[in-house]
């Protein structure tokens, strides 16, 4: 557990909202933008989840306090999308309402497979009234290709990421080419008919594709941002906001960091040997 809280710190900006705060003013400085999760998915009573809603309210009001250029991102499950959709629906609303309120913007976060239908109903039931609201997809999924042509056409901010939950065959692509394959043509996609897109990923040939295929199609680099995590690729998220690219990087906090912070390790076997070496050292 000294290995696994020594590596939280790479990944996390701590526990409190103050630790996020101070973090996101940080890369401001450094000309970057921000977007503050706070770690606490899969609550179990709505008592937790009501707790999110507060913690989420609260944010929003440092981030407009603190002068800081933030948005939030959130999943379904912190707000109780376990015990209900109704729940995480009613939720969700009172947070986009406080985030309308300080002029904010609100990204959902994607999550595992048996979430994806119910996050795409609430997220399309709740932008009709909240239009700057985005959300994530992940290329990883078959389905997400008729997902995102949706989204296009209903004009909503998608952010593409790969995907970072383990899911079934029959429904995600296996082979990590493929992943990285439908990527590329859905953030194409994204870049050519998409309002504000995010192309989300440390993938340097994948930024590269998108730096190209931007500049051949004189799409503006006003006109999508790109989103990389906390304490991944912090020299190239410099050098693209150097190069006048919108750089936005996810800043998680909170107590409940664990999940967050294994599936940050489980993704890369670099990682995994890093942490085996370590406790046999
Ligand atoms: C802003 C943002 C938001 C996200 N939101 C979601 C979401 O809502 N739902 C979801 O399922 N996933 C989300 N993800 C995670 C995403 O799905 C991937 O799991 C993660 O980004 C790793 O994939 P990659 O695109 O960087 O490509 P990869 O091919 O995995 O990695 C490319 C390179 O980046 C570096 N790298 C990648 N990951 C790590 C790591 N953990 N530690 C050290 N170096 C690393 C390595 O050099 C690696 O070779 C998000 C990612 C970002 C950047």
């Amino acid at each position: 557990m000294k290995l696994l809280t020594f590596l939280a710190r790479r990944y996390i900006a701590g526990k409190t909202r103050a630790d996020a705060i101070r973090v996101a003013k940080r890369l401001n400085r450094e000309g970057l933008l921000a977007t503050i999760d706070n770690v606490g998915e899969n609550v179990t009573n709505s008592t937790e989840s009501r707790k999110g809603v507060e913690e989420y309210a609260d944010l929003l009001e440092d981030i407009s306090g603190e002068g800081v250029d933030s948005t939030i991102s959130v999943k379904l499950t912190h707000l109780g999308l376990d015990i209900s959709d109704e729940l995480a629906m009613e939720n969700m609303e009172m947070v986009l309402e406080k985030a309308a309120w300080f002029g904010n913007s609100v990204r959902i976060d994607m999550e595992g497979s048996k979430y994806t239908k119910r996050t795409l109903e609430i997220f399309t039931g709740l932008a009709e009234r909240f239009p700057d609201a985005g959300i994530a997809v992940q290329s990883c999924l078959r389905r997400s290709a008729a997902d995102v042509k949706l989204l296009i056409e209903a004009g909503r901010s998608v952010r593409l990421v790969k995907g970072a939950y383990k899911e079934p065959t029959d429904i995600a692509f296996e082979k990590k080419a493929d992943v990285d394959g439908n990527f590329s043509v859905l953030m194409k996609e994204l870049l050519l008919k998409g309002s504000q897109p995010a192309i989300a990923t440390h993938d340097e040939k994948l930024i590269e594709e998108a730096l190209r295929f931007a500049k051949e199609n004189n799409i503006d680099r006003s006109r999508f941002d790109f989103e990389m995590l906390l304490g991944i690729k912090r020299k190239l998220q410099k050098k693209l906001a150097e190069e006048g690219y919108r750089v936005r990087v996810y800043v998680p906090y909170g107590k409940n960091w664990l999940p967050y912070v294994l599936r940050r390790l489980t993704e890369r076997k670099e990682n995994i040997w890093f942490v085996i070496k370590n406790i046999f050292d």
